[in-house]
């Protein structure tokens, strides 16, 4: 018999498989399955207008034969079959895609949808396999034939006897190694699980004999091994039922048993079918709780992606952008390809589409939730809310305007220190007059509240909210403004909240006190840019506040990062004209300049402690206390 050389391409692609570029071998069971499916899909598409060939749908299965003793695992279908040209073309070719072909000949409903593939599939039989023999009678012919072949030296064709239409692929295995257990492919076990892993809806039964252990007929303790058949795939796949069919309780229990989530039922699930630009089936979760390393470097984000229904990428982390990295889920589209690269997806205009619309789905339904369930919302926000403030934060806000309405704050406006209020809510209570919506921030409710900035914006009305993430003030830094309202920090710059007149008082207080300043800056020399008058302290005698972009609060945070340069934010010693503190300065400046500097260090340090930041040198104020009490 001729042996036939494989065309060059194919050649090379079998190299690879041969020397395997896959490091999951298993897959080689899944695209063959998937093969059969579409041979399947083929004949039954043809059976909906050709009454001679008389099958329904419930007759096409597929079927594994696992052999222990001769070491094969044979797949058999009774789909469409291959003639001799087709057997030549397909098998000997590669990147010839039979099923693209089709598809472009057909109108598919959508029962016969057939996956446009490009011809790796096939040849995947050789990672594991020493040999394949295929063994295939074409719909509408009398004779069978039988394609064999060891890989790298080429293939033979020969007709063979073969009683039933459809086709039979026979992997002989190879042979065991230290790395690789081939002989792992023809376990019961191993096999179920691989068919449930990748290809648990293709829509044809998959079949394989197992044996089981039934008590004997009649017998209270002996057993008997029972050969049964089984159907190894659910065949419909969850998401593709419609919602009107399943509950709650369905959604919760395919959650868990498909991720492996047993921290509670997910807090909302989105089940979407797509028809327009692209097509497909979307079933999503956002759980309850917050993964344990979902904060850490090794959390992967990312959904499962089916095309047609097999399981073609674990974690496809291009459908999820980085503010919704929470998300579980699945999608599965009959518009892509199965045997597409990680690189190429990346590039597919088809998944960036559906990226797109699911990043649109998850924002809605986060607000119904926010809208509808605030409990619900408080909890996702306690779990997830950090990653929505630095999805505010990152890439330049770009997604600031997507994300602005799902945020929540701790605020004065809120019952209790545990309370959130939304932007949104906080504007409605803005008063007529207010210009800008006041935030506070520090490493606790209690902790804002208590500033002296805080309080005085408080008691003139207005509310404040509470910022205790360390990502708060850069989110808000870089959406600057909510609804046109800008942000102001109580204890940064002009808080607008004074008068004219106060502000000409306080000007004239300023002027009349410029040398007093002088020397206390000159004291305090390096460590302050400015002294002066404020109206912003109610009871307290000093108070730091910032000039320029980078608050105290974000001074902090910038230094606790790893490898950063050390960043000061411009402090500025504010001064409360009313309290008795300052007339006491006013009396020292002219009668003792030498306790004056002293006071202006202790007021300095006094007023990084109510900032709560770190003391530059604990112990000398410690003395300077003590030398100032005698
Ligand atoms: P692809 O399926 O991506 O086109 P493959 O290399 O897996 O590439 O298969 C090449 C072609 O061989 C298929 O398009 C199909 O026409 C044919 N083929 C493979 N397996 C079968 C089968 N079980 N029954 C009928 N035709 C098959």
């Amino acid at each position: 018999m001729e042996q036939k050389q494989f065309q060059a391409e194919s050649k090379r692609m079998l190299d690879l498989m041969i020397h395997s570029i896959y490091t999951h071998k298993e897959i080689f069971l899944r695209e063959l399955i998937s093969n059969a499916s579409d041979a399947i899909d083929k004949l039954y598409f043809r059976s909906l207008t050709d009454q001679t060939i008389g099958k329904s749908r419930d007759d096409f299965y597929i079927e594994i034969r696992p052999d222990q003793e001769k070491r094969t695992l044979t797949i058999t279908d009774n789909g469409v079959g291959m003639s001799a040209e087709e057997l030549e073309q397909n098998l000997g070719v590669i990147a010839h895609s039979g099923s693209r072909a089709f598809k472009s000949e057909n109108t598919l409903d959508e029962n016969t949808d057939i996956i446009g593939q490009f011809g790796v599939g096939f040849y995947s039989a050789f990672m594991v396999a020493k040999r394949v023999t295929v063994r295939t009678k074409a719909f509408g012919s009398d004779t069978a034939y039988e394609w064999q072949s060891e890989g790298a030296d080429g293939y033979t064709i020969d007709t063979c006897s073969k009683a039933d239409v459809g086709t039979e692929i026979i992997l002989e295995l190879l042979e065991d190694t230290e790395d690789e257990q081939y002989s792992e492919f023809l376990e019961e076990f191993r096999i179920r699980q691989l068919v449930k892993k990748y290809s648990d809806y293709i829509r044809f039964p998959i079949r394989m004999e197992v044996s089981r252990e039934k008590l004997k007929e009649g017998s209270e303790s002996e057993y008997e091994t029972h050969i049964e058949i089984e159907t190894l795939n659910s065949m419909t796949p969850m998401w593709k039922k419609n919602k009107n069919e399943l509950t709650d309780e369905d959604y919760n229990k395919f959650y868990r048993d498909k991720f492996f989530d047993y921290n509670g039922a997910p807090l909302a699930h989105i089940h979407n079918r797509s028809e327009g630009a692209v097509t497909y089936n979307s079933l999503l979760y956002i759980p309850a709780k917050a993964p344990f390393d979902y904060y850490s470097k090794e959390y992967e984000k990312g959904l499962q992606l089916y095309a047609s229904g097999v399981m073609i990428m674990e974690k496809c982390a291009d459908l999820l952008p980085d503010h919704f990295s929470f998300v579980r889920g699945l999608v599965d589209s009959e518009d892509l390809s199965l045997n597409i690269s990680r690189e190429m997806l990346q590039h597919d205009r088809q998944l960036k589409l559906i990226a797109k619309s699911l990043e649109k789905s998850i924002k809605n339904e986060l607000t119904k939730l926010l809208n509808t369930d605030r409990e619900k919302y408080t909890e996702f926000w306690k779990a997830f809310g950090i990653q929505l403030k630095f999805g505010v934060y990152n890439e330049y806000g770009k997604n600031k305007e997507l994300l602005q309405d799902l945020l929540l704050f701790h605020s004065s406006g809120c019952d209790d220190a545990e309370g959130y209020t939304t932007l949104s809510e906080y504007v409605t209570r803005m008063r007529e007059d207010q210009k800008f919506i006041y935030y506070a921030a520090g490493e606790t409710v209690t902790r804002c509240a208590s500033l002296p900035a805080a309080e005085l914006v408080r008691d003139k009305g207005y509310e404040v909210l509470y910022l205790t993430d360390n990502v708060d003030e850069f989110a808000l830094q870089m959406m600057q403004k909510y609804q046109d309202k800008e942000f102001k920090n109580v204890s940064a710059g002009d808080l607008g909240i004074e008068s004219d007149e106060d502000k000409t008082a306080l000007e004239e207080k300023n002027t009349a006190a410029k040398d007093l300043f002088e020397s206390m800056q000159k004291a305090l020399e390096g460590k302050v840019k400015a002294v002066r008058l404020s109206n912003r302290l109610k009871n307290h005698a000093v108070c730091l506040s910032s000039d320029g972009d980078i608050s105290l609060e974000m001074e902090k945070v910038l230094n606790t990062m790893p490898n950063a340069k050390k960043i000061q934010a411009e402090r500025v010693l504010e001064l409360n004209p009313e309290h008795p503190v300052f007339a006491t300065l006013e009396r020292l400046q002219t009668e003792d300049t030498e306790k004056l500097a002293k006071y202006s260090d202790l007021l300095y340090q006094q007023a990084l402690l109510i900032e709560g930041m770190p003391l530059e040198d604990p112990v000398a104020l410690s003395k300077l206390i003590c030398e100032l009490m005698v």
